[in-house]
């Protein structure tokens, strides 16, 4: 049986920076995740993208992001079970047994679920997901495998935006297709968007995706009069969301509100020893953002600190007066 000071379950942003304050204050730490790759919803869905909303980096590249943190965290010399869901957990008098679905067992004196949006499947186009793999993709990992295509984005949220972005200034054309007239997206996305270039076309459906061994155009059609044109294209992104399920950690007997971990003012769920932090974890005023994960996860590794000895303080003293060597 695997035993560590802290497990935590998720390798998203709030995840890695919670390992890096572990690391911090001197625990042991391992990082379980159920997708392959470390870095959570950044890595699966927006790598290229630039964010623009992270304390102290005007511009930073997803990838980018997750690569400091990473390196960050490895001070904390964690060790990653990626691959791997937890699919049970139960507290005893002196810390808590998590089971992992490959069977294996561990043991941690506190827990940190960091766990995001649980796992998550892409919403299907209404039409010609027979196309995915040729030419219809749901995420762009690598911005370069379209340079000079002829793409079209269907979505109105920031999926959908964001790749417009980021697609605009290397393909050959980008248009956006919205089934309403108003979008989800951020709004000064939006406004960049527009200014880049990229043609929305507003009220329409794509009705029809067609091609030979490969997607050749889409058919779509007007909603207020039933017009169709047909636009040419290589490449079809259905930027459309996507269904998330919490999954197991629904049933661990944690108190939840609407798929939400609920915690208190030091992170702490209602289970002693559980602490939540980033997208899964809410409470009054709750903002779901990278930001605001990187704060949850300092505040929750320093509350949890007396639980692993209680020679521990909260409060950890200041970074900058540790050597980093
Ligand atoms: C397109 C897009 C653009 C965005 N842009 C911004 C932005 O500009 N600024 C901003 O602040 N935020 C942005 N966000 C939101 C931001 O990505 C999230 O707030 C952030 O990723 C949350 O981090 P997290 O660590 O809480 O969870 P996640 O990144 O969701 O990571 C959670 C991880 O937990 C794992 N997991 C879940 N359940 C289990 C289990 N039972 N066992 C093992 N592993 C499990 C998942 O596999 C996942 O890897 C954006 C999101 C999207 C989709």
């Amino acid at each position: 049986m695997i035993e560590t000071d802290v497990a935590i379950i998720g390798a998203g942003p709030a995840g890695l920076y919670a390992a890096y304050y572990s690391g911090f204050r001197g625990f042991s730490v391992v990082l379980i995740d159920a997708l392959a790759e470390i870095g959570g919803q950044i890595t699966a869905m927006y790598p290229e993208k630039e964010i623009f909303d992270i304390a102290g980096f005007p511009s930073v590249k997803g990838r980018d992001l997750i690569d400091g943190l990473i390196a960050q965290a490895s001070s904390a010399k964690p060790i990653y079970k990626m691959g791997t869901q937890v699919s049970s957990l139960e507290e005893n008098s002196s810390g808590i047994k998590l089971t992992l679905d490959s069977d294996e067992e561990m043991f941690a004196k506190v827990v940190i679920i960091a766990g995001g949006i649980g796992a998550f499947t892409p919403r299907a186009l209404p039409t010609g997901m027979e196309w995915l793999g040729k030419g219809l993709v749901h995420f762009v990992p690598s911005l370069s495998e379209h340079a000079g295509k002829r793409v079209v984005i269907a979505g109105g949220g920031d999926s959908a935006f964001d790749w417009a972005y980021s697609l605009q200034p290397i393909a050959k054309s980008v248009t956006l297709i919205h089934r309403r007239d108003a979008f989800r997206a951020h709004a000064a996305t939006v406004e960049q968007v527009k200014a880049m270039g990229v043609e929305l076309i507003t009220s329409a459906e794509i009705t029809a995706i067609n091609g030979d061994e490969k997607i050749t155009s889409v058919e779509i059609t007007l909603k207020e009069d039933g017009q169709v044109r047909n636009l040419e294209c290589d490449t079809v992104v259905a930027a459309l969301g996507f269904v998330a399920n919490i999954g197991p950690i629904a049933n661990w007997g944690l108190e939840l509100e609407k798929r939400h971990i609920v915690v208190n003012s030091t992170m702490e769920t209602s289970i002693k020893r559980v602490f939540s932090v980033g997208d899964i974890a809410t409470y009054t005023g709750k903002v779901p953002l990278i930001a605001v994960g990187f704060g949850e996860a300092a505040l929750a590794v320093n509350n949890a600190a007396p639980y692993i000895d209680e020679k521990y303080g909260v409060f950890p003293g200041h970074s900058s007066g540790s050597s980093s060597d």
